[in-house]
């Protein structure tokens, strides 16, 4: 028996590896896939049948031939199938369909009103709705919601702590599946950013920093390729890194954290108190910047040398190539940052070093939890077929 368990195990893996590299190098034929994942020729065609069958992987065109017959190329079938993923903010629930590879299909915001669990699971629900209307017509359909949320997730899906929320202890996954009867993955927003960054990013190594600036500050990790929770689930909170230990109160029960320093509330209060008495929120303080207004402009440049001090506790902690900041403000912040890293970096960890201030308009952590929720399916795709055995 312990033969056979290994046996349809090794199938279970083969054909994983199979389909991930279709999904990397299509188009493919199958004497260049049997060579790529070190296989050999008779297995790889069962495999690709089998994927065949589930519409997973398709054939077309001809490919170059070295000789004798032209062979058929194999694609991943990037239609067969759809993801929505939603990125729970305090006013808004973004929500964008893409395709089993991550090309966005539409997207659209639905306003929230406001920020309480029962009202939020309806705009979420409204959200399904949409999708199920502009979904195109397909053999596995809308597969499954992700779901991004700013705030500490366990891993049963429920949101443990989202402070600008103000959820404690809500079996997200658990509610949702029941409303929206679909499988639904629950991810923090950072991660999700982060893992989207990693998915696109052509030149991105395997691992990399993205940190995400908005109400709080949370930072998704991504090393050797797949995200990196922490043994809990929680790591990347580096909004909560002490910047200085006898600086002020945070809300965390610490003191002198990232957040007081660097956060939209944190700047939006910094200059309510510096004399921009009429700044009505972060937008406005964004607006005045652009106009040369030079309290809101130093401002920022405060902001950017506090995060440039987070950015280089990040490099030194983690010591990745990459590093993204997704922030309204980024423009406004970027020379503090990078003059901080300049100044304050260890040279060996500065020199490669790559950090893009990202374009927040993007539905960033939209797009990253609905391709965790293919990845998901993907995985689950071959369970199935495992369990048939
Ligand atoms: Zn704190």
């Amino acid at each position: 028996m312990k033969q056979s368990w290994n046996q349809s195990s090794m199938k279970h893996e083969n054909k994983r590896l199979v389909l991930q590299q279709i999904i990397a190098d299509e188009p493919i034929s199958r004497a260049d896939l049997a060579k790529r994942c070190g296989l050999n020729k008779a297995t790889v065609s069962s495999l690709v049948a089998e994927l065949m069958d589930e519409s997973l992987v398709k054939e077309a065109g001809i490919g170059e031939s070295s000789g004798g017959r032209r062979p058929v190329l194999l694609y991943f079938s990037r239609e067969a199938g759809y993801a929505l993923g939603l990125n729970v903010e305090a006013a808004t629930v973004e929500a964008a369909l893409t395709d089993l590879k991550g090309t966005i299909i539409s997207q659209e915001t639905f306003p929230a009103g406001d920020t309480a669990y029962e009202s939020t699971l309806r705009t979420m629900e409204e959200a399904l709705d949409w999708a199920q209307k502009v979904v195109p017509a397909s053999p596995h359909g809308i597969i499954g919601v992700g779901v991004a949320v700013p705030g500490m997730i366990d891993r049963s899906g429920t949101v443990l702590n989202a402070p600008n929320l103000q959820w404690r202890d809500r079996p997200l996954k658990h509610d949702l599946e029941d409303r929206l009867k679909l499988p639904v993955l629950i991810e923090n927003e950072a991660n999700a950013g982060a893992y989207r960054e990693y998915q696109t990013r052509p030149d991105a190594d395997e691992s990399l920093v993205y940190i995400s600036i908005g109400t709080g500050i949370g930072a998704g990790i991504v090393l050797n390729g797949s995200l990196y929770r922490g043994q809990s689930g929680y790591a990347g909170e580096i909004g909560h890194m002490t910047l200085d230990f006898q600086g002020p109160r945070c809300t965390c029960g610490n003191s002198g954290c990232l957040e007081l320093y660097a956060s939209e509330p944190a700047l939006v209060e910094k200059a309510r108190g510096s004399g921009l008495e009429d700044c009505k929120d972060f937008d406005s303080l964004v607006n005045s910047a652009g106009n040369g207004h030079e309290l809101a402009l130093s401002l920022f440049t405060e902001a950017g040398r506090a995060l440039g001090s987070g950015v280089v506790s990040a490099i030194h902690a983690y010591d990745t190539k990459h590093i993204i900041i997704a922030s309204r403000g980024g423009e406004w912040m970027k020379n503090a940052v990078r003059d901080t890293v300049r100044a304050k970096a260890l040279p060996h960890y500065r020199d490669d070093l790559d950090l893009v201030f990202l374009d927040t308009r993007l539905p960033v952590a939209s797009l990253g939890v609905a391709g965790l929720m293919v990845d998901e399916f993907l995985k689950g795709q071959n369970a199935v077929e495992k369990g048939r055995e």
